[in-house]
């Protein structure tokens, strides 16, 4: 009898169950909208230009090795990705005053582990509020990094097939002081809905009169609308205008195309700076007993393109390029169950932003065009915006319109 053999299975990850059984679907017409990943008009990976430019850089510079990076990662990268997030000098004025500092991670979801210790063990805090709904791995991540508590906050409004944002409201100004409110900062997963620049203001208001701890998670500042300025508004608004302490969660898989090289970044932004020198202690130390330091080559990567100017071109060109196409996707489906006259509206297909859709499909309609036209999307009602492409676009909207039917 072995001394595992109590061991209970967990139960499955959706979104990577989904992604294998569409992989090994024999059907010879068949889309995948499960995982989110970007794919070309060809449906293939890409690997962004800058980055192969970059890594040929890399192999021929004889000062580089593979000695270990520093336990919070290589500063120069971190250093770029706080700017990337938070502007310059002349407009952030946590950086002018060095308030603000990065911590290198593996990628998003390391970022996300490594404050949520931080937050559950060093300040104590104990209740995190997620949207409803949000990424499905920021409940695992915070349980397992020691937080006691989760809470929901209002998001989507099934009705309108957008923001809830009088539920928001109401559901964070409930929030007891010191609780961790995750917020999307652009491109929300799943709904692909985002508040307004006025409605974020008054998220601004609320974080501060309920002395609430505001955890931004940026996995797709670029993606949204393919301007990484743009898409940074909301946290720059907080740290740079309203001067709100904050953390931000970064990752560099979407933007830069690196998911397999887990690029990330924690950056923190605090009211004086005297606190860094014992907070970065303390990360040190979490850091240390849960992987000793991070890995080189994707930062590198990443720091390498956004510290040279015409590597950076090309990076800004290529983030516009891959949310022109996820836009131009979301016109052509909804342009054919338009023409199709699949029954309701589907104007939010348009109206969302970023990566994924919110469909509005139900559960039995989703089943359905698994089983029956090997359409793959999350129970939910999500798609990935790029497992569409020209080719597949006619295909998909007729099984939707089949499936609503
Ligand atoms: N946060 C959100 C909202 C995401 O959608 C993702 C990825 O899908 C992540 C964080 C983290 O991704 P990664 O760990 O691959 O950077």
């Amino acid at each position: 009898m072995s001394r595992y053999a109590h061991v209970e299975k967990a139960p499955p990850i959706e979104v990577f169950e989904l992604n294998k059984a569409c992989i090994a679907d024999p059907a010879p017409k068949k889309a995948n909208l499960c995982i989110g990943v970007y794919r070309t008009e060809e449906g293939q990976p890409w690997v962004l230009p800058c980055v192969k430019e970059a890594e040929l850089s890399m192999a021929q510079n004889d000062a580089l090795n593979h000695e270990y990076l520093p336990v919070l990662g290589l500063e120069p990268f971190s250093n770029a990705a706080v700017s990337l997030l938070l502007g310059d000098v002349e407009t952030s004025p946590p950086l002018a005053e060095g308030r603000a500092f990065g911590v290198q991670t593996l990628s998003g979801t390391g970022a996300l582990r490594v404050v949520a210790e931080f937050l559950a063990r060093i300040l104590k805090y104990t209740t995190f509020y997620v949207s409803l709904p949000t990424w499905e791995n920021h409940r695992l991540v915070f349980f397992n990094a020691g937080f006691k508590t989760c809470m929901e906050y209002r998001y989507w409004d099934e009705q309108k097939r957008g923001l809830d944002f009088d539920g928001m409201i109401e559901d964070l100004k409930a929030a007891p002081p010191n609780s961790v409110i995750i917020l999307h900062a652009c491109a929300h997963n799943p709904t692909g809905c985002d508040p307004t620049k006025e409605q974020w203001k008054i998220i601004a208001d609320i974080v501060q009169e309920k002395q609430l701890f505001p955890l931004f998670d940026s996995a797709y500042q670029g993606f949204a609308t393919g301007d990484a300025e743009n898409d940074a508004w909301a946290v720059r608004y907080f740290a740079n205008e309203r001067n709100i302490e904050l953390i931000c969660c970064q990752s560099f898989a979407k933007n830069f195309g690196l998911y397999n090289e887990r690029v990330g970044n924690a950056t923190f932004v605090v009211s004086d700076p005297k606190v860094m020198v014992e907070m970065k202690s303390q990360l040190t130390l979490i850091v240390r007993g849960m992987y000793s330091n991070p890995p080189n080559h994707g930062a590198r990567i990443v720091c390498t393109i956004l510290n040279d100017s015409a590597l950076r071109e090309n990076w800004k060109e290529c983030i516009k390029s891959m949310s022109k196409r996820i836009i131009d996707m979301r016109l052509g489906l909804r342009e054919r169950l338009e023409r199709l006259k699949t029954p309701g509206d589907w104007s939010h297909i348009t109206t969302q932003i970023g990566m994924f859709s919110y469909t509005g499909l139900n559960r039995d309609q989703v089943d359905y065009l698994i089983s029956k036209h090997h359409v793959y999307l999350l129970k939910s009602g999500r798609i990935n915006m790029c497992g569409l492409n020209p080719s597949n676009l006619d295909f998909v909207a007729g099984a939707f319109d089949d499936a609503v039917r």
